[in-house]
């Protein structure tokens, strides 16, 4: 059903033409999901193709006060593109160009639509890459990217998207078009505004350029595989890497939870223990080697039983694709069960890894909840999966009340509640708590840029109440939706 008003509708048909919007009931359906537990029908979806449209769109959004919400991908786990208010899904899919690759430069200009591993196919053939490597390099956009502030498991050596972007074309909330940054690798003229829109979450404009640095693609890299039959010496041994000194480019942890559920579901045998670490170095061949014993020796005196290196790219790729697998196989781990983006996201400092785990189980049996732990360990972020049964309340309950249980002690162990995906809905409660004392700042920014709160309007600082709302999930009952608060489920 359209609720949206024919004359705004006509205009949208005026600025972008018939094609490039909808208003057809799968599509705007389909369009309330992301990768998280929320969803919420929108009035539109539109298409647009220039920067220009999207300003007119913008300013036809803040006449009308109605609510609009960029989307790239929609793989964000926390309900960012689920458009809580209705109003317009702005799909930046569209725009999609890779405009200039300077290599000489160190830079190039992409719309936001470019996907991550269609800019690094054209980069690699160059020598270059943009290495922050999110778990959904395939399908996620570059403007969703800058939008998260994404990472991945790189981090540790090659940092977040922040460290990349050196400037932006963004469409303000009153539909004014704004160039921030320069095309230099350096410059310290004034605000930072691109670091402002970075993280921004579509709620402080839309971005519709981005000036991306790269780095060169290093020569040569490598793996071992260590197992554990303890997760605390797992955690301990990351940071006994990174106290050699030694700097790996990646290193993934997985607990026994996501190592049989991946067993389940793929054929690559990895080790039935409590936990294993995937560590990888690169650089300079000759340098790979040296340090590939250095990280076995770490490893075996951290408390593997087992290590196994490997250069070999066939067997790294089935090491990396069954970590890959952890999201897909949990959803398979016990019939009842699906996984879900809940405390999916956080970081520590390196030290306090094995403390956060350590808790993270303890608080998964007192709650009663299965948890799977892994992530991109090197730089502390921490991704845990909890597994409910859709159709139980309880289930949900004892879900949230860990999610808070972990948040906390996340927090007493000087860690952020999101490392990498973001706050949206999920996390907004437990951000709150975090940034306690800079959210009026944060208000106060998102006054002055957007004072008719259209854009992605009720998120992060605004968002209140329980985060067990507007579930995708026919929740708590078969068939039906008991959630207390507004949600279109039926
Ligand atoms: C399997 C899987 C693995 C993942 N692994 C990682 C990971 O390793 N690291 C990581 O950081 N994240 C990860 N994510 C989360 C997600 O992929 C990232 O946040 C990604 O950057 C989102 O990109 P997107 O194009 O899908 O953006 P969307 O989901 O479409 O949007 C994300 C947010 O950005 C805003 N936005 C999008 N485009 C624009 C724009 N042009 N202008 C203004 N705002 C905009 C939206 O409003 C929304 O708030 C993962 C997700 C999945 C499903």
């Amino acid at each position: 059903m359209v609720h949206m008003k024919k004359e705004i509708v006509d205009e949208i048909e005026g600025i972008v033409g018939r094609e490039r919007y909808s208003t057809d009931t799968a599509d705007l359906y389909v369009y309330g999901f992301d990768a998280s537990i929320h969803h919420k029908t929108p009035d539109i979806v539109v298409r647009p193709t220039t920067t220009a449209q999207v300003s007119d769109i913008v300013k036809l959004a803040n006449k009308t006060l109605t609510p609009i919400v960029p989307r790239g991908a929609g793989t964000a786990m926390c309900g960012h593109t689920v458009p809580l208010k209705g109003g317009i899904i702005l799909d930046l899919t569209a725009m999609n160009k890779i405009k200039e690759l300077r290599i000489e430069d160190l830079y190039c200009v992409v719309e936001p639509g470019v996907v991550y591993d269609a800019l690094n196919s054209e980069l690699g053939k160059r020598g270059f890459w943009f290495p922050t490597t999110p778990g959904s390099a395939e399908a996620c956009t570059i403007g969703g990217m800058v939008a998260t502030n994404a990472s991945g498991m790189r981090a540790i050596k090659y940092g977040a998207t922040r460290d990349y972007v050196l400037g932006l074309e963004v469409v303000l909330p009153t539909g004014e078009v704004i160039h921030t940054g320069t095309r230099t690798l350096k410059n310290s003229s004034g605000y930072q505004l691109d670091r402002l829109m970075v993280g921004s979450e579509g709620t402080l404009g839309v971005i519709t350029e981005v000036t991306l640095r790269f780095a060169v693609k290093p020569r040569a890299s490598a793996m071992t595989l260590a197992a554990f039959n303890s997760l605390v010496d797992a955690g301990q041994c990351v940071s006994n890497i990174i106290a050699k000194p030694l700097l790996p480019s990646a290193i993934e942890l997985m607990d026994s939870v996501t190592i049989q559920a991946v067993n389940k579901c793929m054929n690559v045998g990895l080790p039935d223990c409590e936990a294993i670490c995937m560590i990888e170095v690169d650089g300079h061949p000759a340098a790979v080697e040296e340090e590939m014993k250095v990280v076995e020796e770490i490893a075996r005196k951290s408390g593997a039983f087992s290590t196994e290196a490997s250069s070999d790219k066939k067997r790294i790729s089935e090491w990396t694709q069954a970590r890959k697998a952890i999201l897909p196989s949990l959803s398979r781990y016990g019939e009842k069960y699906v996984s879900v983006a809940l405390a999916d996201d956080m970081s520590v400092p390196i030290s306090r890894i094995p403390e956060a785990v350590e808790a993270f189980q303890k608080i998964a049996e007192a709650n009663g909840v299965i948890v799977g732990t892994y992530g991109h360990s090197a730089d502390g972020n921490l991704h845990t999966k909890m597994l409910v049964e859709p159709y139980s309340e309880e289930s949900w309950k004892a879900g949230e009340r860990a999610v808070g249980q972990i948040y906390d002690k996340v927090l007493e162990l000087g860690g952020t509640v999101t490392g990498e995906h973001g706050v949206s809905i999920t996390k907004a409660p437990y951000m709150q708590k975090e940034r306690r004392d800079s959210l009026g700042a944060m208000r106060a920014i998102k006054r002055a840029l957007d004072p008719n709160d259209i854009m992605n309007p009720g998120k992060i600082f605004d968002w209140e109440g329980s985060i067990i709302s507007h579930l995708r999930y026919p929740a708590f009952t078969e068939g039906g939706c008991s959630c207390s608060q507004t949600c279109d489920q039926g």
